[in-house]
């Protein structure tokens, strides 16, 4: 007999667990949970680089449902994120049907019994009704692919791979990349290393953070009192939708807040670099929001210091004890720390092969055709199947806007089928073309195709030159539609096994 659930959900980050939460909310406890890694968490749970920590308030950055009284900061650092995770597995009862370890290589519905067939390294394939990927958008690091790199004698560490046992002081260090992820990282390594050198090949909008430890009077003022918390997730969630929504997918409405933004980021690179020639270095000549923005106090100081350069010069190649520029030039170091991000394209939508009726293979569809799934969630040809991570899904404010709207979508349609005594479902191709016309019609007000993005080679950007990964509309149109799409956007019927 093979193992069988009525879900398989891939990915016990937040995202998953999420899912999970909701589907043990419509009375399916029969559920588990494959995760690649050895420990829940996702993202918190894979990223300890120095300097890691939310760039989204916490108040905000966290389930509406299970807030947490305790954050320690505004922007609570990456740890506080982990034990906010476990603490959530403990209490929803999540740890029980979870599997560490099992990497999910592909996934096949089979028509005659109406199920998912799931296939998992060295393991017997899992069985399910239902399938649900929350396999997260910046899951697949980026390696980059510089000649010599492989030669290079010295310690090479990726920043999703951090080395706690590596020692930075006293090292020698080049930090390749510049996006936010390496602006947090670069202030923590410059402060250890005996000499860093940044390889910047796009530079990057940064906004000071406003940061400060939350005092333990509020934490137990939110703790006594959760309405309070709610009104501070209501201030923080306003702000970034201004900033994060509004200036970024209404661009061509709201081009004030946007050009507002890079105005005050630029009055604060003045305030900290005071050498005009490395403020220029470090100026995006792209719109603000074309690239995910970032927040530091610390960063553009950082290039200040004595011991801290910026390199601008394309890399040529990697020698054994060093880097060598398109200009000839050479800096020689022990430590090569790669900032360079996640592929999210070519290898991350979908994350695992996913096949569905007819033999459609979702990753080939998507490249042949264009990156696309209803209300971010659902596919033609993929009955049962819930993808979490996918095209027009990220909600720009924050990832758990994203999770909570689509636990209302999957509240909506199991309940529907519940009524309707169905247990499978599909969205129907026309609901899924309206809404990628829709999703397209609405991304032409956005900063990636009203202003100017072209150089900024941001990842939202896919190989058809869309940016079809943010959800193009606001918060509240997100989780207004989540709760009313139509029903008859799906067909649902009962399977043989329903009887
Ligand atoms: P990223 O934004 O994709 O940045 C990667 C950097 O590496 C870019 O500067 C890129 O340059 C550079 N790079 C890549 N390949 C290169 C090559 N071959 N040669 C030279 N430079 C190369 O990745 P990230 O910084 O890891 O951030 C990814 C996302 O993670 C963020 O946008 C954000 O959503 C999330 N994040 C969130 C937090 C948080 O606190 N919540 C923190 C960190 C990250 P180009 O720009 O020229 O390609």
């Amino acid at each position: 007999m093979r193992e069988h659930h009525d879900a398989v959900i891939v990915g016990a980050g937040f995202g998953g667990m999420g899912a999970a939460i909701e589907l043990k909310r419509l009375g399916f406890n029969d559920i588990r949970i494959l995760e690649r890694e050895d420990d829940l968490g996702g993202t918190w749970h894979v990223n300890r680089y120095p300097g890691l920590a939310v760039d989204i308030a916490s108040v905000t950055y966290s389930y509406s449902f299970e807030p947490n009284p305790y954050w320690s900061r505004l922007f609570a650092p990456g740890a506080e994120l982990k034990r906010y995770a476990d603490h959530v597995a403990d209490k929803y009862d999540l740890r029980r049907h979870m599997r560490f370890g099992a990497v999910v290589e592909g996934a096949r519905w089979d028509e005659a019994e109406q199920c998912w067939v799931v296939s998992v390294a060295g393991q017997e394939s899992i069985t399910a009704r239902y399938l649900l990927t929350a396999t997260g958008f910046l899951s697949q690091p980026r390696m980059p692919d510089i000649e010599g790199i492989d030669t290079f004698a010295g310690t090479v560490i990726h920043t999703t791979a951090w080395d706690d046992t590596h020692d930075l002081t006293g090292a020698r260090v080049a930090v390749i990349g510049t996006g936010a992820t390496a602006v947090q990282l670069i202030p923590e390594v410059a402060c250890k290393a005996a000499d860093l050198t940044v390889y910047q090949r796009t530079p990057i909008w940064v906004l000071p953070k406003v940061d400060t430890p939350i005092p333990g009077v509020v934490q137990r003022l939110f703790a006594r009192l959760p309405a309070s918390q709610r009104v501070a997730r209501w201030v923080s969630s306003g702000i970034l939708e201004a900033v994060m929504v509004s200036a970024v997918l209404h661009y061509r409405q709201t081009k004030v807040l946007s050009k507002g933004a890079a105005a005050l980021s630029r009055a604060f690179l003045r305030a900290q670099v005071g050498d005009a020639g490395l403020r220029r270095k470090l100026t995006p000549d792209y719109d603000f929001g074309c690239k995910r923005p970032t927040f530091s106090n610390s960063y553009y100081r950082t290039f200040t210091r004595d011991d801290v350069h910026l390199e601008t010069a394309s890399i040529e190649r990697i020698e054994a004890d060093g880097i060598v520029t398109a200009d000839g030039r050479k800096t020689t170091i022990d430590t090569l720390i790669l900032a360079t991000g996640f592929n999210l394209w070519d290898v991350n939508f979908p994350a695992i092969e996913v096949i569905g009726r007819e033999e459609r293979n979702l990753g080939k569809w998507w490249r042949d055709n264009r990156f696309q799934a209803y209300e971010g969630v659902a596919v033609p040809y993929f009955p049962n199947f819930l993808t979490l991570a996918s095209s027009y899904s990220y909600s720009g404010l924050s990832y758990f806007t994203t999770i909570e709207s689509q636990m209302a979508h999957m509240q909506r349609l199991f309940g529907e089928m519940r009524r309707r005594g169905t247990d499978v479902f599909e969205v129907t191709e026309g609901a899924n073309a309206a809404f990628l016309d829709r999703m397209t019609a609405k991304l032409d007000d956005s900063v990636f195709y009203g202003g100017s993005c072209q150089s900024a080679r941001s990842y939202y950007f896919n190989q058809h030159g869309e940016a079809a990964i943010l959800r193009p509309t606001s918060t509240v149109n997100t989780f207004r539609e989540a709760r009313s799409f139509p029903l008859d956007d799906y067909t649902m019927r009962a399977s043989a096994a329903l009887g």
